[in-house]
This record gives C-alpha cells, structure tokens and sequence, in this order.
C-alpha cells in the first residue's frame, strides 16, 4: 500500500511529479502501489492539458509471467489492471487481462505466441483492448481481433474503438419500429423481425441456419443495411464457402467478414463477437441500420468452456462455467435501435446448434431468454423436404410481429393457424382411413400451403412479391396450380403484373397497402396471368 503521505503528496503536487515519484519507488521496491491509486493517477493524465502531457512519462506497470497454458497467461505484479486491459510481453506478443485478484492476473494470449516463457516481463500501460474501424472495412475479411485477412492491404482507420463496451443505455434508445426484411417467405410472413431485434436461430446441424442467415444478408442489397458475419468456431472450408457466397451474389460490398475459424487461437474465437458487434456499432453509430450474425454461439461457448477450465474455474451445468450467461447477456445486450439522433439500430441473429432437437441445453435455453424470438429449423421437416425447415409452430418473433407491414400482415394473418391446422389434421389423417370432403380439402389446401413455403437458398423475395404471393393464395386464384406451375407463378409474377399495369404496381409499391382499388386490380391481372 502507498503510505499517506505519498499519496496526498501525489495528489497535491502535480501528476508529472507523482509519476516520477512512482518511478523511483518501483526502483527501490520497497512499496506496492494500490489500485485506486494507479486508477485516480491515469484519469489525471487523461485530464491533463495537453502542453502537460507532453513532457509526461507513461504510466507503466510490469509484471513477471509465471504460468503459460495453452492460451491463458497467469502473471504476478500489475495491480493497478483492469479487464479487457493490454498486456505488452518482451517476445513481442501481446495479451488480455481475464481475470485477477490480490495476488496474479490471468491474461489470454494474442498473436501465435511461439516465443514466449515464463519469467518474462509483461507492461501494462493501462490501454484496453481496442479495434481500427473504419468505413474501409467494408468488404473485407478480418480476423477475431479485427486484423485484416484478405491480400488488398491496409486500411486507414478513423478510429479506434473499444471491443468490451456497455450496452447503450435506455433513454438513448427508442422502440423498434421498422422492419428487417429477411426474403424467406416463412420469416417475413410469419415470424418477421424488426431493425434492433435479437433473433435467434436454432436448430440441429445441417438444417439450413447458415443458409437462412446468408439468404437475409443477401437481401439487404440495396436498402442501405450494413452486414457483420462473424463465424466463430466453425471449420474453415465451410467458411470459405459463405464468403465465396456472399462475394459471389455481391453481398460482400456491405457486409464485414469476422473469420474465426476453429483453427484460430481460442483467444481470437472468444473475441470475435464482441469485435463484431464493435464494428456494428461503429456503423449504427453512423445512423447505419446494422445487421450482425454470430455463427455460431454454441462454439464460442464451448471456447470459453475451454479457457475457463484451463484457469481451474469450478465448472457448472454442462461443465461451463458459472459467469457464461454474462458473456452472451452482455453482448445480447449491445443490439437496439437508438435515438434517431445518436445512431441507427443494430439487429442481432446469433445462431445456436442443438442436439437432436433439445432446446432445452444450457446455451440454449440461456439464449433463448436473452432474445427476442427465435426461428426452430427442424431435421424431420428438412429431411420431408420443406425448405427452409422452420417449424411454424415452435418458433415465434415477440417484437417485429408489431412492425410487419399492414398489407403483409392481412394477407398472411390466418395462414399460420392454417398451417397449424393442416399438420394436425395430417396427423390424425394417418391414423384414419374415411376422411370427409370437407377435410380432404382443408389438407390439400394445406398441402397447397407447404408448396408455397417452399423456397430455394440464395433466392430472396420481395415484400410486394410475398404480398401478391399470400393475396393470391387467400383469394383462390392459385390453389389449382400444380408443384412446378407454383414455383413459376411465384418466380414470375411480380414482373408479370409491372408489365401488365405499371401504374397498379407503382401505387401499390408506393403505399404498400391493399386498398379496394388495388385489390381489383390485382384480381384482374391474377385472371389475365392464369387465362394468359
Ligand atoms: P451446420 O450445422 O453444419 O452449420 P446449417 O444448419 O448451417 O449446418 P446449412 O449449411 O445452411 O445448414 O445447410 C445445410 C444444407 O442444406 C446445405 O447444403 C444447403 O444448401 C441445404 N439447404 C439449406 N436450406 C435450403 C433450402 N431452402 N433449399 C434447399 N437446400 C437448402
Ligand atoms: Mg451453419
């Protein structure tokens, strides 16, 4: 402990002098410094006026390594760190403080770390882990720690940000209000999400989640939505495929890839969303609508597991350690829609893998009550070939139903209890061999329903193309159509009715609104493209 009459002395004189004065005790090592002190000392110099700052030594603190596992560093000394704080080591490598108490300090490693060793120097210069952002970023692949991947060169920062920030606070942000258009039918339809939301999607491996994340991402283009993919923990060729996707399909102009594969350091992987949520925020705070997705969370949990037990945490349910709702709240926490005077909003999409179907996993049952709804994708449905397999009846979107368009929203109000229906119905149909007429039509309407779900990856569609496709469906107009006359029907007739009557669709578009005049309107084209 600093005695008294040093500290106040510090206090009093000046804080170039009370550096000095650190500096001569740490040579004579007779003193510890307390971490209030070192605190109070660096928001001084923060405050300083510049011509002061100048001629001031930084502050440093410098610890001893005497523990390396894997990629957790214990560390003796620096009393005065704080979380999320740098560490500078003599091999050139750099860390991140985790965890300390009175007597060590636990960082993660950055970089490969082949050089380091135990009883090497550490400083501190009491910075915390910050990231370059900058407009540039756009289009490119960055590592877990924002690093530039890709081979076009370097970018210009504007600014550096902080990668552990607090979730915007409540009067900055203001109710969602508007909707984020996926293009998947099902979802806009029936589970819509809203700018701001927390979205989870869920389900068994290999049930098309990465597929519905990439069909939304390749529907922003054009609606001024800046995309964030962050794959942690995924393998690497599967990586690469969603990238090649994206870049193909031109998505990659406004999205930012964050890449941390399962062969990235486990430090990289922990970061990694937090660093993408760090470069959305620098765009939503640009007034930008944000869409962020973590692909996927089960593995970044799993990562965290890993550390947690290296550093000899006790370990709780399912072996993971007891802050691991923190780590994901906390970053949940960082969507919204803000003020529109502050920023934009910042829409979440975590995935999250599950076992056969268990929802009911630690992880999962944690992310499911720190988001806003969640999208269920379902193997049985995947392998009877309803893709996208999301299953109606489990999932629900507790927010973006009330930001769905007033015409999106009538044409497809009753098609959710429908479909309920149809699947009970085919259930109890199973089980019966007399069925009546009525019933038979309820399930071939049902059937029709299932049919018109039904949409191929990498195919977005338009809110006006989902209108007209529910409206006609409501009116009878396509219920006779076969399979393959369906597909073409839903491919074909947003541009089939431009042609017919131009002025129709661009009031239509304009409004977005079935009035009565529309209506008729649409009946007439619907007859003239099935007589046609
Ligand atoms: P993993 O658990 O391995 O991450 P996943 O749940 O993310 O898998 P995807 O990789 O998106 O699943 O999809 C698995 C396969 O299903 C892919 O080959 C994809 O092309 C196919 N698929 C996904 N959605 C559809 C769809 N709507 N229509 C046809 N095929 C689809
Ligand atoms: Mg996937």
């Amino acid at each position: 402990m600093l005695p008294w009459t040093l500290r106040s002395w510090a206090a009093e004189i000046n804080i170039l002098w009370a550096t000095k004065m650190l500096r001569f005790c740490a040579w004579r090592k007779n003193v510890t410094f307390d971490h209030q002190f070192i605190h109070e000392l660096r928001d001084g110099v923060e405050n300083m006026p510049e011509k002061n700052k100048k001629v001031l030594v930084e502050i440093t603190e410098i610890g001893k390594i005497i523990d390396i596992k894997g990629d957790v560093i214990t560390l003796k000394g620096m009393p005065g760190c704080v979380y999320g704080e740098i560490l500078e080591f003599e091999s050139g490598d750099k860390g991140i403080v985790i965890e300390f108490d009175e007597h060590k300090v636990i960082a993660l490693l950055i970089g490969d770390g082949i050089n380091i060793k135990t009883g090497e120097k550490a400083v501190s210069k009491g910075k915390s882990l910050e990231i370059a952002v900058s407009e540039d970023l756009k289009g490119r692949i960055v590592d877990g720690l924002a690093v530039l991947v890709d081979d076009r060169g370097p970018i210009k920062p504007e600014t550096y940000s902080r990668v552990f920030k607090d979730a915007p606070p409540i009067m900055a942000r203001v109710p969602i209000s508007e909707p984020l258009k996926t293009g998947i039918k099902i979802v806009d339809a029936l589970i819509p999400i809203g700018k701001g939301q927390r979205e989870l999607i869920i389900g068994d491996r290999q049930t098309g989640k990465t597929s519905i994340v990439v069909d939304t991402i390749l529907n922003q283009k054009d609606k001024d939505v800046i995309c964030v993919y962050c794959w942690v923990g995924g393998s690497y060729s599967s990586m690469i495929k969603v990238a090649e996707t994206l870049k193909k399909e031109g998505a990659m102009d406004y999205t930012v890839f964050v890449a941390a594969p399962a062969s990235a350091s486990s430090t990289e992987q922990y970061i990694a969303p937090y660093t993408a949520a760090t470069i959305g925020e620098y765009f939503m705070d640009k007034k930008k609508d944000v869409l962020v997705i973590f692909d996927n969370l089960i593995k970044h949990a799993w990562i965290y597991r890993q550390i947690s037990l290296l550093l000899n945490r006790s370990p709780g349910r399912e072996a993971y350690p007891g802050d691991i709702f923190y780590v994901h709240s906390q970053l949940m926490e960082r969507a919204g829609r803000m003020n529109p005077e502050i920023g934009g909003s910042m829409t979440f999409l975590p995935i999250v893998d599950t076992l056969q179907g268990d929802v009911t996993g630690y992880i999962q049952t944690n992310l499911i009550s720190m988001t806003d709804g969640q999208i269920y994708t379902s193997t049985s449905l995947f392998n009877e070939g309803f893709k996208p397999a999301i299953d109606i009846g489990l999932s629900v979107s507790r927010i973006g139903s009330k930001v769905q368009s007033a015409a999106l929203r009538e044409v497809s109000r009753t098609i959710r209890l429908e479909y309920a229906q149809f699947r009970e119905l085919q259930r109890l149909v199973q089980l019966r061999a007399r069925i009546s007429d009525k019933i038979a039509k309820k399930i071939s309407r049902g059937q029709f329903l299932t049919e018109m779900l039904i949409q191929p990856v990498n195919k977005p569609v338009s809110e006006i193309g989902q209108i007209l496709i529910f409206y006609a469906f409501s009116k009878n107009f396509i219920n006779v159509m076969v399979a393959e006359q369906l597909q073409d029907f839903m491919r074909n007739i947003e541009g089939f009715i431009e042609e017919y009557d131009q002025g129709l669709m661009d009031t239509f578009k304009e409004g977005k609104e079935l009035t009565k005049e529309i209506k008729a309107g649409l009946d007439k084209a619907f007859s003239a493209y099935l007589n046609g």
